[in-house]
């Protein structure tokens, strides 16, 4: 293989010649230059601020992130804040946003940062990757908008534009494809313009070459774009064939203690949703009734006997692999006190309010306490 090639899927491939790299370049630069969107992270140099924005735009969309990237930030201004705070209270903050392993490799960065580099993000993409939560991409983006290196990046969105552009059809996960784009994502960077560069590849992906019709003719890439030339920008990247995903009961035990506080338990640190809080209980099992899977979850996991009441409420809740339905019941303790690995604790409704939940959890608190405070009777479901 020669310089400037490279095998993708097994094949030889060229990388586009620097000439037409440069031409691309330019034009995404003159366009992003009239068209860059505004965020409240932009307007800013302070590292810190763009690796949190960073870390919340994974996997979520701009909208979503403004309102949670504001209250992060205004609580935890700096590396410091954020290392000293306790955990519940960042995950508090992230409560709704999702991937709550973001907030968890966010906090335990913070503390490597105040422990061995002085409360200073390193600049280089390879030292920034070594931090929790930290994959190529995002070190990438944070090297090149925060501290103005001409380090590539390939987000999401990045991907999509380029496999457009050179209309490279294989599997954009194989190794040999993604080294591909990553080279043709450095070979886009102008000298000096690693920053523009990567916010351009980022908005062209969010705006104009969107997942589903992408606007073509507005884009001012067009004349470049082997996948639009060819009619396949709908086609690439292939799409998977959409996979049914599974379903599970899940139920959960209300158990209050006479006192006006309910019983709830932190889930480990590891795992999905880890570190957030939750009600007793667990996944009914095939065939078993919801009443018999509480007992036995709560039996199993909290030492405790429960008599189940009135349904409260069946919620439903979608997770990136799978689907739930929460079914949570109004129940009495009949025997046992709460012995169990995890952290627990009984809790008043305004302290309910302080911990951080999964949604399906929230929305639970929110009918049997309503934004009014007071506790609502349980609806008769059944
Ligand atoms: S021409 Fe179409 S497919 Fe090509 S980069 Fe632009 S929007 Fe994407």
């Amino acid at each position: 293989m020669t310089p400037g090639e490279d095998s993708v899927a097994g094949t030889s491939r060229n990388l586009p010649d620097r000439r037409r790299l440069r031409a691309i370049s330019r034009r995404l630069l003159a366009w992003f230059e009239r068209s860059a969107r505004k965020m409240d992270w932009r307007d800013t140099d302070d590292p810190y601020r763009i690796w949190v924005s960073e870390i919340m735009l994974q996997q979520t969309r701009v909208d979503a992130v403004t309102p949670y990237y504001r209250r992060f930030v205004s609580a935890f201004p700096s590396v410091r804040a954020l290392a000293e705070a306790p955990l519940d209270q960042v995950m508090k903050l992230w409560e709704g946003l999702g991937y709550y392993s973001r907030a968890r490799n966010l906090h335990l960065a913070a503390k490597v940062l105040l422990r061995e580099h002085g409360c200073r993000l390193p600049q280089e993409p390879h030292r920034l990757a070594t931090l929790p939560g930290i994959g190529r991409s995002t070190a990438g983006a944070v090297a090149a908008i925060a501290f103005r290196k001409d380090s590539p990046i390939l987000d999401a969105n990045a991907k999509r534009v380029l496999a457009r552009l050179f209309a490279v059809q294989e599997s954009l996960t194989r190794p040999s494809v993604e080294q591909t784009l990553w080279e043709m994502s450095r070979g886009l960077i102008l000298p000096g313009k690693g920053r523009e560069t990567a916010l351009a590849l980022m908005d062209l992906g969010a705006t104009v070459c969107t997942p589903r019709r992408p606007a073509c003719p507005a884009c001012p890439l067009h004349a470049h774009c082997e996948g639009y030339r060819e009619g396949r920008q709908e086609t690439i990247p292939a799409r998977r064939p959409k996979k049914v995903l599974p379903h599970h009961d899940m139920v959960a035990a209300w158990i209050a203690d006479g006192k006006g506080r309910v019983l709830v338990g932190r889930r480990p640190d590891r795992g999905l949703l880890g570190g957030l809080w939750e009600l007793p209980g667990g996944r009914r099992r095939p065939k078993e009734a919801r009443g018999e899977a509480l007992r036995r979850e709560v039996r199993e996991g909290w030492g405790l006997g429960i008599e189940v009441g009135d349904r409260i409420a069946s919620i439903p809740h979608g997770f990136s692999h799978f689907r739930i339905t929460l079914h949570a019941y109004r129940c009495r303790r009949t025997g046992g006190r709460p012995q169990t690995d995890r952290e627990w604790r009984w809790v008043h409704s305004e302290g309910l309010a302080d911990l951080a939940f999964p949604r399906a959890y929230r929305r639970l608190i929110e009918t049997v306490f309503p934004k009014e405070g007071k506790e609502k009777p349980p609806p008769r479901l059944r």
